[in-house]
This record gives structure tokens, sequence and C-alpha cells, in this order.
């Protein structure tokens, strides 16, 4: 399989993927389709399209880099819990961005990376459900607490 088929598989699977995935994550739903495909390959070909702005590299200290398809301008929230990202349908404020960039002039910024850091939905929901859990036991041990000093006050 050549280059060209090669890299095409790759841009068109990560543009149906809207999970911004690493590129191991890509290359777990490539391999089954383009076995003759390596996550070198993979790698190789994600970074040379973000260079040359076909895709967004996604990069955050310590973590591992994610990409997306979708080009266009858009901010990003990442869930502080599993650390999924989604797409913001809040417009690019080009303003906010120069004005970050000019704070630190001796730094020579081109450019601001700006995340937003919040629950997703589903995480949201689990830890609501924890709290629930957790007021249901504390309510039990109130519970049994009373039971017991009853047992005390009636001698038994
Ligand atoms: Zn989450
Ligand atoms: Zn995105």
């Amino acid at each position: 399989m050549n280059k060209t088929v090669q890299r095409e598989a790759i841009l068109s699977e990560l543009r149906k993927m809207n999970t911004h995935p690493t590129a191991d994550e890509l290359y777990a739903v490539l391999r089954p389709k383009v076995p003759q495909i390596s996550l070198g390959t993979i790698y190789r070909n994600l970074e040379d399209m973000a260079n040359r702005g076909v895709i967004r590299k996604l990069e955050l200290t310590g973590r591992q880099k994610r990409f997306d398809g979708d080009a266009s301008p858009h901010y990003h929230a990442r869930c502080r819990e599993c650390d999924r990202i989604f797409n913001l349908a809040a417009p690019r404020l080009d303003e906010v961005d120069k004005l970050l960039a000019s704070l630190m002039p001796e730094l020579g910024c081109s450019g601001v990376y700006l995340e937003w850091s919040g629950l997703c939905p589903a995480c949201r929901e689990k830890e609501q459900q924890l709290q629930n859990q957790k007021a249901k036991e504390v309510e039990q041990d109130e519970k049994r607490e009373v039971v017991s000093l009853s047992a005390v006050r009636t001698g038994r």
C-alpha cells in the first residue's frame, strides 16, 4: 500500500472520530482496516499533517498528544476526571487570544492555547451517584447509632 493511500486512510479515520484521539487510539481503530499500517507511520503522518495545518495537534505538558481532524479554529474543554476532550460551540475569541499572547512579549508568543477544564456530563452523573450513595450510608449509620443508643437505654 502506498504512502498516499495510508495517509488518506489516517486522515479520513481521524475526521470520523470526534474524540481527539492519541496516535495509539487511532492505531487501534486503523489496524483492523489497514493491517499493513504501523504506529510509526501513523505518528509521522499525524505530526506532518499537523505541521501543515491540515489537522490540529493538542499538546498539554505531561499528557499524550491528541489530534483533531477539524483544523478550523475552535476551543476545547477537557474533563478533569476522564481526560476526554470536547469541542466548544463558543466562537473563537481572537481578541482574547491576541491579548493573552501580548502579555508576555519577552517570550515572543505567537499564539495561545486555551483550554477549558470541567466535568463532563457522564462524570458529573457518576459523581452525583457517588454522593447520593454516601448520603445514604451516612443516613444508615445514623440510624444504626440511634438503634444502639436506644438499646443502651433500655438496658439490653
Ligand atoms: Zn469525564
Ligand atoms: Zn476539536
